[in-house]
């Protein structure tokens, strides 16, 4: 397989021991459908597959899709969709399929994207278990207050409980990436938060300049005599700043802004 493509693609495959325990880490029971992005060369889809899981892996590379094909021809309980997982119908999918886990070694150059597109429907499946740069997991991880706490972890924490699974270096793949690696897993949470319209870009435009406190923090985007009343009306510190704010408080935050408290 030529380097162009793999770069393309994000395609770094995992060793088979380290595939072995990430596999190992999906709390799945077997008869359960299971959805695999990427898969690759099926380095976690053997072991899924072997578990009894009902597994469709979505799978961009043509040459990867082959490759599954003949590896996993016996098995009844393997299913492949050779499309960008980005276009690919996950509602259609969830309609069909109850309550799948969704899985994968993520390909980096889409791993945000592919999150954030899940987060919403997260709580029509059983949660998501995979990996993803060491960096982004430990962003969407983030408690409130931490350094490393921004728009994705309000983002992913209003739907889901978070928690880093393990840490993997580099030297577990081929080719090595340049990067460190981690596997998370995240559940829906009972309790998620009902986001209106707006609410994300209120949140992202908020850490657009995260040192600055929240009254200076959204720029011309957003009318500051108004965020300043709405900080005033919620009795906060004029000091307060977006990285302390819960998803909830965040939320409270945008519906008195817009007059909806
Ligand atoms: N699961 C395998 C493993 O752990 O060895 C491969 C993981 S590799 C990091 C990412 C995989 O995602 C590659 O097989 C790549 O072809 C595939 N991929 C990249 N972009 C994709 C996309 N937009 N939709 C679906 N699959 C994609």
């Amino acid at each position: 397989m030529d380097r162009a493509r793999r770069r393309k693609f994000g395609q770094n495959f995992l060793d088979v021991e380290t595939a072995t325990a990430i596999a190992g880490d999906l709390p799945a029971e077997a008869g359960e459908f299971v959805l695999e992005i990427g898969p690759g060369h099926g380095a976690l889809t053997e072991h899924l597959l072997n578990r009894g899981l009902e597994l469709t892996a979505v799978e961009i590379d043509e040459q990867c899709v082959e490759v599954l094909n003949e590896k996993f021809k016996d098995y009844k309980n393997f299913n492949i969709v050779n499309i960008d997982f980005l276009k690919f119908d996950l509602q259609a999918f969830l309609d069909a399929h109850a309550k799948p886990w969704v899985t994968g070694n993520l390909p980096y150059n889409v791993s945000t994207a592919i999150i954030a597109g899940l987060m919403p429907r997260l709580h029509l499946t059983k949660g998501f278990m995979g990996m993803v740069q060491l960096e982004v997991a430990e962003r969407i991880c983030a408690e409130p207050c931490s350094s490393n706490y921004g728009s994705l972890s309000v983002l992913v924490s209003a739907f889901a409980n978070t928690q880093i699974l393990r840490k993997i270096g580099p030297e577990h793949f081929t080719p090595k990436p340049n990067v460190d690696s981690a596997t998370m897993l995240l559940t829906p949470r009972e309790d998620a938060i009902q986001a209106p319209d707006g609410f994300f870009d209120f949140v992202r435009t908020a850490f657009t300049q995260k040192r600055k406190t929240l009254a200076n923090s959204f720029g011309r985007n957003y009318d500051k005599k108004k965020i300043q009343a709405t900080i005033e009306l919620l009795d906060w510190p004029t000091t307060i700043r977006a990285e302390e704010l819960s998803p909830e408080q965040f939320l409270n935050f945008y519906k008195a802004f817009k007059g909806e408290n």
